[in-house]
């Protein structure tokens, strides 16, 4: 999960991964599309060292708060929606912010680290969770965000060949948006009879299809619970 944020202009600002709590030290998230919640149980920290190398894992990732691994936070008993959008988060319906977080700052920090919602305090990645319980070396998971992070990039380039460049928007939306309208355009062509603008973004349809696949098939093995 994100760190505090370094900017002086920032309050709250602690480690994102507090060594001295590891165990609480995570960002929780749900998704609209992704079937992976947020679970409260603690990791098992195998070692304080082990903990503090898991600890500083968030602050090269950001992939739980910035869009990708998911799409939205509910929130839950505990949190208080009014102090929470009082402190720039954008509550809908008092039950629910999306994603990217309007708290993300410089990619992998958290503005709002003391104050964070409750899923964001119980949610511990897989990645994570590996290191602090010492299944993982630091690099090993520095190596799977850094995959994660390029797969991200490739689909966002493909997005871009769409001009789909809406970055405030949750990845796997802004795919399927793209693909939705994309179907669509090609149903309305009769079969065979489609001219080559069409058939060039077929080709980018598919290649964003596999892509996007790639990297959630990914997500689900290394990062969501
Ligand atoms: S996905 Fe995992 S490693 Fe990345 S910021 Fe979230 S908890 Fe930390
Ligand atoms: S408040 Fe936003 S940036 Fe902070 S941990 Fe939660 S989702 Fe991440």
């Amino acid at each position: 999960m994100p760190a505090a944020p370094s900017s002086a202009t920032i309050t709250n600002a602690v480690p994102v991964a507090d060594p001295a709590a590891p165990a609480t030290s995570s960002t929780a998230t749900a998704t609209a599309t992704a079937t992976a919640t947020a679970t409260a149980t603690a990791t098992a920290i195998a070692t304080p060292a082990a903990a503090a190398a898991a600890a500083g894992l968030c602050l090269d990732c950001g992939l739980c708060c910035n869009g990708v691994l998911f799409d939205m936070v509910e929130l839950q008993p505990g949190d208080l929606a009014k102090a929470l959008t009082a402190k720039g988060l954008k509550i809908k319906k008092k039950r629910w912010f999306r994603q990217p977080c309007a708290a993300l700052c410089e990619g992998t920090l958290c503005a709002l680290y003391l104050d964070r919602p409750v899923r964001c305090r119980a949610f511990e990645c897989r990645t994570y969770k590996a290191v602090a319980g010492s299944e993982l070396s630091a690099e090993q998971a520095r190596d799977r965000i850094a995959e994660a992070r390029r797969q991200v990039v490739e689909v966002e380039s493909l997005l871009g060949q769409f001009d789909e460049l809406q970055t405030g928007k949750p990845l796997a939306q802004r795919v399927a948006n793209v693909l939705a309208g994309q179907h669509a355009a090609a149903l309305e062509k009769p079969e065979g009879n489609h001219p080559p603008a069409m058939s060039g973004d077929i080709g980018r349809v598919l290649a964003l299809e596999q892509e996007m696949a790639r990297l959630s098939t990914f997500l689900d093995e290394h990062f969501r619970i």
